[in-house]
């Protein structure tokens, strides 16, 4: 949103969220597995975003010493069940305006502004509507789609290795479920919004890379 948008929004006492003139908001969505982290991380490269897993969010609030949602945040994530809204919008939120404090050198962080890649996040319809009036609005949910044979064989693959407490077959079902209930909704609301770019995301890292870089150029 423009400056002299929040100007008028000031003025006339209107609602505005904590950043919106400040930030641009990309959502990452997809199925567990369906590699969101990994092209993140190339999106960072690309063009400078700031990445924000609330999955890596969450469990580094589940270690963090005094937290009183560890417990909680455990349980979660081990169930395949979503943390409550109001854990995960803050840690995000704190996790911008940190970002933001930096002033970082680069296109897209001038004048106090910055870029986001929010992965993982929203995966229910309460988290969107509360990160959007909230916090920011957002420009696009990157999509990235695949079959669930895909996820479960990547999931079980990273799993030997990740030693995270959910890459095991009973919580991936357990993810698989959630993603399904709560996850496709929002998709699919922000669909109707004509704001969901879908990548097909079954072929190698490079491929979908490639096609991903293109589609958020456009946005940017
Ligand atoms: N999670 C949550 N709220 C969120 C994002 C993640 O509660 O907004 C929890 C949820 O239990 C999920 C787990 O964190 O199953 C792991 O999320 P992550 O994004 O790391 O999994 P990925 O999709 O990358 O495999
Ligand atoms: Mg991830």
């Amino acid at each position: 949103m423009p400056a002299i948008i929040d100007k008028i929004a000031d003025a006339l006492h209107l609602h505005k969220t904590a950043f919106d003139s400040k930030v641009t908001v990309i959502f990452v969505l997809g199925g567990p597995g369906a590699g969101k982290g990994t092209q993140c991380a190339r999106l960072v490269q690309d063009f400078g975003f700031c990445h924000l897993s609330a999955g890596d969010l969450l469990r580094a609030e589940q270690h963090r010493e005094g937290s009183e949602y560890g417990q909680l945040i455990q349980t979660c994530i081990k169930e395949g069940t979503i943390v409550p809204m109001e854990v995960t919008v803050k840690l995000l939120k704190n996790a911008m305006a940190a970002a933001l404090a930096e002033h970082r050198s680069g296109e897209g962080w001038a004048d106090g502004r910055g870029r986001f890649l929010i992965d993982g996040f929203p995966r229910k319809m309460d988290q969107a509507e509360m990160f959007e009036h909230d916090v920011a609005k957002a420009t696009a949910v990157l999509f990235f789609s695949t079959t669930e044979e895909v996820l479960l064989q990547r999931l079980l693959e990273r799993g030997k290795t990740s030693g995270r407490e959910d890459d095991n077959a009973e919580s991936i079902k357990k993810r698989f479920n959630t993603y399904k209930d709560q996850t496709m909704p929002v998709i699919e609301h922000y669909e109707k919004l004509g704001k969901v770019i879908e990548i097909d995301s079954s072929e190698s890292i490079d491929e979908v890379h490639a096609k991903t870089k293109s589609a958020v150029a456009k946005l940017l």
